[in-house]
């Protein structure tokens, strides 16, 4: 008798460890975050080097993001229309990227970012209604929870960066010694959004690219661009 009460008990035990501990299992699965990178491009579009992206980008079969600058468009209408024909995301990244202008007021910050997407939209033959910007240089030490709320108010989503090239004020740099930044990851979040850039002086980072693409799809990580439905993503605020 006592055999067989134990035996209830244990088969009991056993029934509970496996109601309680497969949907949990289950729910520990469907809740792993998916990885998810985000190549992302500033400053041009520029000749030579941003088509050289395009062209690395097409032969991976990789969609990126470009954080355009209205300024260095003219001349350049079909690397635009490149990028956007290609389905590739397009940010805004202010018109002129001079620091003394662009960050005097949120109202100036704004016009830049709405005469960068009146040109757009002209080059383009668009009415896109792009609310992706970047803040040139980041939004640490920039962004206030004024210029936070306002930009909020009028559909602005932000995004920086969790993994940096580098290669913005360091062009130079070998492309071995950019693939090696671009791995390194500056928190632990699951989705990387990757700073990289396409000025005149960026050849060692189309020289990067097919590792850093390489290294991504060999981690599992699926390529996305940032468009509307891209969660924002910057730094804490300033007081
Ligand atoms: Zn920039």
């Amino acid at each position: 008798m006592k055999n067989k009460i134990y035996l209830f008990s244990i088969l009991s035990l056993f029934l509970a460890f496996l109601l309680i501990f497969e949907p949990m299992q289950a729910a520990q699965l469907s809740s792993t975050e998916e990885k998810l990178v985000y190549l992302t491009f500033d400053d041009g579009p520029t000749p030579k080097i941003t088509e050289e992206i395009l062209d690395i980008l097409e032969s991976n079969n990789v969609k990126a993001t470009f954080f355009i600058v209205g300024k260095e468009i003219k001349g350049r209408e079909a690397i635009l229309k490149r990028i956007y024909e290609e389905g590739h995301g397009i940010g805004l990244h202010t018109y002129s990227h001079d620091f003394k202008k662009i960050y005097t007021s949120c109202d100036a910050f704004i016009s830049e970012m709405d005469q960068n997407l009146t040109i757009i939209n002209e080059v383009l033959g668009t009415t896109l209604d792009i609310k992706a910007i970047r803040f040139p240089g980041g939004s640490s030490g920039r962004l206030t929870k004024a210029w936070l709320e306002t930009l909020t108010a009028k559909g602005y989503q932000i995004y920086d960066w969790n993994v940096d090239l580098q290669d913005g004020v360091k062009g130079n740099l070998s492309p071995i010694e950019l693939v090696r930044n671009g791995t390194k990851f500056m928190d632990k979040s699951s989705r990387k959004i990757i700073l990289a850039h396409c000025n005149t002086n960026n050849q060692n980072t189309c020289k990067a690219l097919p590792n850093l693409i390489k290294y991504y799809k060999e981690q599992g990580y699926t390529f996305k661009i940032i468009d509307a439905t891209t969660p924002p993503y910057y730094y804490r605020i300033k007081k």
